[in-house]
C-alpha cells in the first residue's frame, strides 16, 4: 500500500515536471562538443539522466552481486558443513544412550571432522570411547578437556566417574577439589561428597553434603530426611561402641524425628536410654521398635527396663510389649515362652501349637522340647533369667551384596552401598 502511495506521487511528480517542460519549448540547453554545437530541449536533458542514473543503479547492483559470489558460497559451505557436523552431533549422543559403541564412535569422528573442537564434540569423543570399553583413551580426552577453561568441568567429572569406578577415593578426592574451584555447588559434585563422606566415614561431611542439595532443592525434603537420619543412626551406633551412651541417644533422638520408621534407630534408642536409666523412655522405645518389628534387641531393653520381680511380672510385661504387634512371630515365640516359664501347661501347649511348624530359625523345636519337659516333670528345664529371653539375634545383612554385619550401619563395609543393611526379610 505505501509503495503504490510512493509510486502513485513519483508518477505526479514525473507528469507535473513533463507537463511544465511541454508548456516551455524554449527552454534549451547549449553545449559545443569536438567543435559541434548541439543544442537540446531541457525535458530531454531530465529524463535522460533519469534513464541514466536508473540504468547505472541496476548496473551497480548487478555488480556487486556477481563480486559477493564466491563468499556468499563459501559461507553457505560452512553452514552446510556445521550442520551436517550438529547432525553427527546429535546422533552420536542418541547413539551414546542407547549404547550403541560403534555407532557412538563413527558419529563422533564424523563431528570431529565437520565441527571446530567443541565441548560436546570432545565429551562425544570421551564418552564414545568409554562405551568402547577404552578407558584409557577416555582418560585421554577428559585429561584434555581439563586443559581447556571451556571443558575443565566436564573433563574433571569424567575423571571422577572413572576414579569413583575405580574406588580410587584419594584421586576422586583430589579432583573434587579441583572441580569444587570451578562450581563448589554443582548437583553431582554435593552428591559425590555424601557418598565419598559416607564411605571414608566422615558422617559430619555427609550430613553438610545433604543439608546443601537439600537447601538448593536438588533432593526431595524426605529423601533428605532419610539420609541425615541413616548418618545419624551410625553416629549413634559409633556413640555406642564408645559406651557415650548420652550421645547415641541424642543421636539415635534426631534419627527418629528425621526417620521415625528406621527400626535400627529405635532399638539403639530403647537402648541408649536404658543404659542410661531412662527406663519408661526405655519402654516407650522399644515399644515403637516391636511395632515396627520385632526384634530380640527391643524384647532384651523392654525387659531389662521393666525389671520384672517374679515370673508372673515377666508375662505382664511381654504381654504389653507384644500388644505392639500382637501377630508377629516373635511376639507368639514370647508368649509361649513366657507361658512355659510359668508352669501354665494348658496356655503353653495353645501357644506353642499356634507357632508356625516351619519357623525353626526361631527355636520352635527347643521351645517344644521345653514344652515336652514341662509336661513329664512338671517343671522347665531350662528357662531363662526374668528380664532375658531365648529369641535368636538376628543379623544385620546388606541387600546389595549380601554381607552378614555384627552391627548396623549406613554404609555396607564391603560393597560400599548406602542404605542397604538391614534385618533380613522373614517369611512367617
Ligand atoms: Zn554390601
Amino acid at each position: 500500500m505505501v509503495r503504490f502511495i510512493l509510486f502513485v506521487a513519483l508518477a505526479a511528480v514525473l507528469v507535473s515536471v513533463a507537463y511544465v517542460f511541454s508548456q516551455n519549448p524554449d527552454w534549451t540547453a547549449s553545449f559545443e562538443i569536438l567543435g559541434y554545437r548541439l543544442s537540446v530541449h531541457l525535458g530531454f536533458l531530465f529524463f535522460g539522466l533519469l534513464i541514466a542514473f536508473w540504468l547505472f543503479g541496476w548496473l551497480y547492483f548487478a555488480l556487486r552481486r556477481t563480486m559477493a559470489m564466491p563468499a556468499e558460497m563459501a559461507k553457505n559451505a560452512r553452514i552446510s558443513r556445521q550442520n551436517r557436523g550438529y547432525k553427527a552431533l546429535t546422533h552420536g549422543l542418541v547413539a551414546l544412550a542407547a549404547g550403541d559403541p560403534d555407532e557412538a564412535d563413527k558419529q563422533a569422528r564424523r563431528a570431529n571432522e565437520l565441527l571446530d573442537t567443541t565441548p560436546a564434540t570432545m565429551l562425544l569423543t570421551a564418552q564414545a570411547a568409554q562405551l568402547n570399553g577404552d578407558e584409557e583413551a577416555a582418560a585421554r580426552y577428559f585429561d584434555d578437556m581439563t586443559r581447556n577453561d571451556d571443558t575443565a568441568f566436564l573433563g574433571l567429572r569424567g575423571l571422577i566417574m572413572q576414579a569413583l569406578a575405580r574406588g580410587d577415593r584419594k584421586e576422586v578426592q583430589h579432583l573434587l577439589e579441583r572441580a569444587r574451584k570451578i562450581q563448589p555447588n554443582a548437583p553431582w559434585i554435593l552428591e559425590t561428597d555424601y557418598e565419598l563422606s559416607l564411605q571414608t566415614g566422615q558422617l559430619e561431611g555427609a550430613q553438610q553434603a545433604v543439608k546443601r542439595l537439600a537447601s538448593r532443592r536438588l533432593l526431595s525434603s524426605s529423601d533428605a530426611r532419610n539420609r541425615l537420619a541413616l548418618t545419624e543412626t551410625d553416629l549413634a551406633f559409633q556413640a555406642a561402641e564408645k559406651g557415650a551412651w548420652r550421645q547415641a541417644a541424642d543421636h539415635a533422638r534426631r534419627a527418629v524425628n528425621d526417620e521415625p520408621s528406621l527400626i535400627p534407630a529405635r532399638s539403639l534408642a530403647a537402648r541408649a536410654h536404658l543404659e542410661l536409666g531412662n527406663l519408661r523412655k526405655a519402654k516407650a522405645q522399644a515399644v515403637e521398635a516391636w511395632r515396627l518389628r520385632p526384634t530380640a534387641g527391643a524384647a532384651t531393653s523392654f525387659l531389662r527396663a521393666s525389671k520384672p520381680q517374679d515370673i508372673a511380672g515377666k508375662r505382664t510385661a511381654i504381654a504389653e510389649l507384644v500388644q505392639a504387634n500382637p501377630n508377629a512371630l516373635f511376639s507368639q515365640f514370647l508368649r509361649a515362652e513366657a507361658a512355659i516359664e510359668s508352669g501354665d501347661l494348658a496356655i503353653a501347649r495353645d501357644a506353642v501349637a499356634d507357632l508356625p511348624e516351619t519357623s525353626a530359625s526361631v527355636g520352635v523345636n527347643a521351645l517344644k522340647l521345653r514344652l515336652e519337659a514341662l509336661e513329664a516333670g512338671g517343671e522347665d528345664r531350662s528357662p531363662t533369667p526374668l528380664d532375658g529371653h531365648s529369641l535368636p539375634l538376628e543379623p544385620q545383612v546388606c541387600a546389595n551384596c549380601g554381607t552378614e554385619h555384627t552391627r548396623w550401619r549406613a554404609v555396607c563395609t564391603e560393597c560400599g552401598s548406602s542404605g542397604t543393611i538391614g534385618l533380613p526379610t522373614r517369611g512367617a
